[in-house]
Formats: structure tokens, C-alpha cells, sequence
């Protein structure tokens, strides 16, 4: 294969590389060559690979059947392929490896041999697994409100589907609680748009506090909105957390100098329950919810509407 003249130039060129150059005989499955840069990543001597059985002992157990097959498949159909797998390294580590390889074959078109690169691809996996960790935790926070910490729509549209879903199925009764800030607008006017910010954190974590069961789920629902879905419970005792809303926040003594009801901050809530029939519809019912919302409002505010 290799020019007798030139062979020096190609084992000094293939030998000092980063690839790992090595050959395979197809009928023995033997190693007929593997470059000694073997030795410096992995660790095992170049005079160890003796036939595919030490190179598939050296494959992590995780995936060796997997690679195994896929290339002992590959080249005995003769096509050249690729396979990424993490390489055991002598010392008990491991090292990722793109191994590329090209099916050799003779004049009557039979399988003679493979011949390939190992590519040390520890650096780029490391960065795709660092990628993943980072799309991962985007996904999380485009679930999350940035500025409270809680819920936001996108996660609200979500959970009340699935515990619409369920609250079908098991006949139990869901109830939400829509809960908009009274003159808010006012409040940032008076205290500046950071003290709204503030204001804003400040309530979410009353209303969090206010809903005490595992499932609830507190959500901003829009800027000075929020929304508690509450599963498994009935109009009673989602009065019974509206009012603990009502109750914490007044508590809480959150001063609002500018609105006209109050010396303190104040908030409307309107509050609905189902049990979801199989002609109810999710978006109906929160408009039902929210027409109460704005009855509170209607009403003078600092108050509840459930009916
Ligand atoms: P109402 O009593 O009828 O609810 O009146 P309101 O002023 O609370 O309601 P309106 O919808 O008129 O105004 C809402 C205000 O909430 C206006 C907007 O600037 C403020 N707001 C919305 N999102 C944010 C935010 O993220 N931070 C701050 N500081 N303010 C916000
Ligand atoms: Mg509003
Ligand atoms: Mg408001």
C-alpha cells in the first residue's frame, strides 16, 4: 500500500500525530499495525492490542456491546463508519474516542482489512456535556418568573393542564385562586419601579407560605398578577387559603401610602372550583376566575369574589 521510497516520511507522519492510526485484518481480527501513541493515552503498551478482543475489552462496559456490534456490522457489509466510545484507560480512567474507519477491500471486492484514526475527543464531549448542563438549566428558567423565583405562565399553562387532567379523571375537585395587587401602578409611582420589584418578590413569598400543600403551585401570572392552583381541594377550603392570602399580606404591614383604600398594600382575589367534566373547559373556567377577580376590583378591592 505504501510506497517503499516513501514509507519512512508516512510511519514518521502517521506516528506523530495526534490521531491514533492502527489496521485490522479482516480474517484473523487481528491488530496488523496500531500507532504507539497508543501507549502515552491510554496507557496500554502498543505490543497489547493483539486482535479486537483487547480493543473491545477496553471499551466501557456501558456501551461495548453496542459499539461492538455496530461496527463488527459495519464492516462486514463493508461500509465505513465512525463510532464515539469512552476508551479504558490503563490506570482505571477513561478517555472519549472517535474512532473513524475505512473498510479495505481487494480486487474481488471482498472485506481485507480495516483501517482507521482514533481521535482523542475528550475536550469536545466535555464541552457538549458542559452544553447539555446549560440547555438544561435554560429549560428550568424558562419555566421560572426571573424576577420572583416562582412559576411563570408558560409553567402555570402546563401544571393546570396536567392537574386538569388528573382532577377529571379522579373526580376531585381543582380550585385556582387569581390574585392581582390593588393599585399597583400607584405604588410604583410612590416607591419607585426597584421598591415594586421588591414589593413583587416580597408577595410571592407570602402567597407561596399561604398555599401549605406539596402540590399547590403559585405562579406570576402576569405584572402584579398571581395564581395559585390548588388540587384536591374544594370551594370551602380554597376560601380558607384565599383568606390566609388576604391575612398574610396584611400582616406582612407591606406600607402603600399612595392607594386610596388603604395605608397598606392590599390585593383582589377571585377564586374558582371545578370537578372538570369532560365538556369543561380549562380556559373557560379561568375566565370565570378572572371575571370574579375583576368583581373584587369592582367591588372596592381588598377583597375576595368566589361565586
Ligand atoms: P388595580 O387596583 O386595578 O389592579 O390597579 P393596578 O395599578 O394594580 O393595575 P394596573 O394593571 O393598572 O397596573 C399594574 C402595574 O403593575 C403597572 C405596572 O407598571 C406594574 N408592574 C407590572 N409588572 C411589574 C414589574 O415587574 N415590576 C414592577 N415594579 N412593576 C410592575
Ligand atoms: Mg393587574
Ligand atoms: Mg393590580
Amino acid at each position: 500500500m505504501i510506497p517503499d521510497g516513501d514509507s519512512t516520511i508516512y510511519k514518521t507522519l502517521l506516528e506523530s500525530t495526534k490521531a491514533i492510526p492502527w489496521q485490522i485484518d479482516w480474517k484473523t481480527l487481528r491488530f496488523s499495525y496500531i500507532g504507539p501513541q497508543i501507549e502515552s493515552l491510554l496507557g496500554w503498551p502498543q505490543d497489547s492490542w493483539k486482535s479486537v478482543e483487547d480493543w473491545a475489552a477496553r471499551i466501557h462496559p456501558d456501551e461495548r456491546d453496542s459499539i461492538v456490534n455496530f461496527c463488527v456490522a459495519q464492516s462486514q457489509s463493508g461500509v465505513d463508519h465512525e463510532a464515539d466510545y469512552r476508551a479504558l484507560t490503563r490506570d482505571g480512567e477513561h478517555v472519549w474516542i472517535r474512532d473513524v474507519v475505512h473498510v479495505v477491500r481487494n480486487p474481488a471486492g471482498e472485506v481485507e482489512s480495516l483501517i482507521g484514526f482514533m481521535f482523542d475527543i475528550t475536550e469536545r464531549k466535555q464541552t457538549e456535556q458542559k452544553l447539555l448542563a446549560l440547555q438544561k438549566e435554560l429549560e428550568s428558567l424558562s419555566f421560572k418568573d426571573g424576577l420572583t423565583g416562582v412559576s411563570n405562565r408558560r409553567m402555570f399553562d402546563s401544571i393546570l393542564e396536567a392537574e386538569w387532567v388528573s382532577a377529571r379523571r379522579n373526580g376531585q375537585p381543582l380550585s385556582v385562586i387569581l390574585i392581582d395587587i390593588d393599585y399597583f401602578k400607584q405604588y410604583n409611582d410612590a416607591y419607585g419601579h426597584v421598591q415594586g420589584d421588591a414589593c413583587l418578590r416580597q408577595v410571592a413569598q407570602l402567597l407561596n407560605a399561604a398555599a401549605k400543600r406539596s402540590r399547590d403551585a403559585l405562579a406570576r401570572f402576569g405584572g402584579e398578577e398571581f395564581a395559585l392552583i390548588l388540587p384536591e381541594t374544594d370551594a370551602n377550603s380554597a376560601m380558607t387559603v384565599a383568606e390566609r392570602c388576604i391575612h398574610m399580606i396584611f400582616k406582612a404591614q407591606i406600607p402603600h401610602a399612595a392607594s386610596p383604600i388603604s395605608q397598606l398594600l392590599t390585593a383582589s382575589l377571585g377564586v374558582g372550583t371545578i370537578v372538570p367534566a369532560h365538556d369543561d373547559d380549562a380556559v373557560d373556567f379561568l375566565e370565570r376566575v378572572d371575571r370574579r377577580l375583576y368583581a373584587a376590583k369592582e367591588g372596592g378591592r381588598n377583597r375576595i369574589v368566589n361565586a
